[in-house]
């Protein structure tokens, strides 16, 4: 199984915890899905990795069958083509990495979209990036429940 950069193999990005048997081997990629999600390593993952530690990835490429059995997934999610991941930092306060991206203080740490919704309890992060032939990233921030653009100062006034 490769490695995709100093800390995340294929096979993070590409399991299903929920759903083992739906996963893609990275092998079988398109390889366009298996692009993005190294872009997705190289100008996110691998960033925040860096500064917040140890990154769990719940939830990254997910073939049409595999998001299509998630009852709370959109039909065009960016996780199709490899261009979403879900993930918890494991040591790291999540309303306090929140609060560093969204200020721009991870060097080298892009995105589209970057969403702190809650799930089982616990607050986990979903970013997206934007296909390259749809125009720059956005560098949008949003909670959930209910889904909601916020502003880099609404997330500064997270309770921590
Ligand atoms: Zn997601």
């Amino acid at each position: 199984m490769p490695k995709l950069s100093p800390s995340f193999s294929a096979f993070e990005v590409t399991r299903s915890i929920e759903h083992p048997e739906l996963a893609l081997a990275w092998e079988l990629l398109a390889a366009q899905h298996a692009a993005n999600l190294q872009r997705l390593v190289d100008c996110f993952l691998q960033p925040v990795r860096d500064v917040a530690g140890r990154i769990r990835v719940l939830s990254g490429y997910r073939p049409d069958a595999l998001n299509d059995i998630l009852p709370s997934a959109s039909k065009r999610s960016r996780h199709r083509t490899g261009l979403a991941v879900d993930f918890i930092p494991d040591h790291f306060d999540q309303f306090a990495l929140f609060k560093l991206l969204a200020q721009g203080q991870i060097e080298g740490a892009g995105w589209d979209r970057l969403t702190l919704y809650t799930s089982r309890g616990i607050p986990n992060f979903h970013v997206d990036l934007r296909p390259w032939e749809q125009g720059p990233q956005r560098g949008r921030l949003y909670t959930a429940q209910p889904w909601q653009e916020v502003t880099v100062e609404d997330v500064l006034a997270l309770a921590a």
